[in-house]
């Protein structure tokens, strides 16, 4: 895949929006050889999308996202292990480290939310779930202490989800990224206060639950993000996403709810802005130098990037 593997830009918002949960790093990012997170930020920023929380999902992106808030005012950063990856790094003897570190990442500027973390009985097998249980309670703790968004990664594990944030107690902030459920699942965390995050999955034909569930969430609790490059909105679907189709995800919404997508994309900034701050309220801070961390070798921050690898479409959804 290349470049042209991207659909065109769409046609501009009136009212502007943020894209609450995508990965620009380089080992999120299929297909392309050359990524330049840069230009993708800059064709959001040209049809409204104000800016995005940049999702790591292990110690090598968690510490790329929160380096890149640091420099580049349109980023906030979330910063996890993610539920697939916990078993691999307990099975190293290095989960505990792998924690600790995600708690020093979340202390700095700019790092304003833990994720994605949860659970996922999709893609990690029964003997993985001990150590993906364990990485999911250390994640609430971490967003509890330093009062971060908690955003939830939830796989064919809705009532393990629920009942761990409710044994547990989840954060003031709790958001569930690419909300998954139906409407009775939606219901449950309306009630608790939680966020609902629909992706382009909401748009797709076959959705008729989603739509439900969307239909029930109150405005004040709705997010909306792509969790590029993945789940493109219709009529991309196949093509690979990015933080400029999120006008698509926005529209199909405001059709579906029969409102306005200037009032709603107005509603969803200012809910946005609610969980995770204002994205000026901290400034960046340059040289990146400060926030280097030697243990690791980082990608280059500017221009084309190399890519290590490429993962499966379900990798990091
Ligand atoms: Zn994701």
């Amino acid at each position: 895949m290349s470049e042209s593997s991207y659909a065109p830009v769409p046609q501009a918002l009136v009212v502007g929006i943020y894209d609450n949960h995508t990965h620009l790093d380089p080992s999120g990012v299929p297909g392309s050889e050359e990524f330049d997170y840069h230009d993708h930020l800059d064709k959001g920023s040209s049809v409204g999308v104000r800016g995005v929380v940049q999702v790591g999902t292990d110690l090598e992106s968690s510490l790329w996202s929160a380096e890149l808030a640091a420099i580049e005012p349109r980023v906030l950063a979330a910063v996890a292990i993610h539920p697939n990856d916990a078993p691999r790094y307990a099975a190293e003897g290095r989960l505990d480290e792998a924690l600790a570190t995600i708690d020093e990442l979340a202390s700095r500027p700019r790092v304003r939310a833990i994720g994605e973390t949860g659970l996922d009985y999709f893609r990690t097998a029964e003997d993985g779930r001990g150590a993906q249980h364990a990485s999911f309670e250390a994640h609430i703790e971490i967003a509890k202490k330093y009062g971060l968004a908690l955003q939830i990664h939830d796989r064919d594990a809705h009532h393990d989800v629920f009942e761990t944030l409710q044994r547990v107690g989840a954060p003031e902030k709790t958001v569930f990224h690419c909300f998954s459920g139906d409407a009775d699942l939606a219901r449950v965390a309306i009630q608790n206060g939680w966020y609902l995050s629909f992706s382009g999955t909401v748009t797709f034909k076959n959705a008729v639950d989603l739509r439900d569930a969307l239909e029930i969430t109150p405005r004040h609790l709705l997010l909306v993000e792509t969790d590029a490059p993945y789940l493109t909105p219709h009529p991309f679907r196949g093509r690979l996403n990015s933080p400029y189709m999120l006008p698509h995800t926005l529209r199909g919404m405001a059709a579906h709810l029969g409102t306005d997508v200037s009032m709603l994309a107005a509603q969803i900034t200012s809910n946005t802005e609610q969980v995770y701050g204002a994205w000026d309220a901290e400034p960046v801070t340059a040289p990146r130098d400060a926030y280097t961390d030697e243990t690791f070798e980082m990608p280059p921050m500017t221009g084309a990037i190399r890519l290590p690898q490429l993962p499966t479409e379900e990798s990091t959804t």
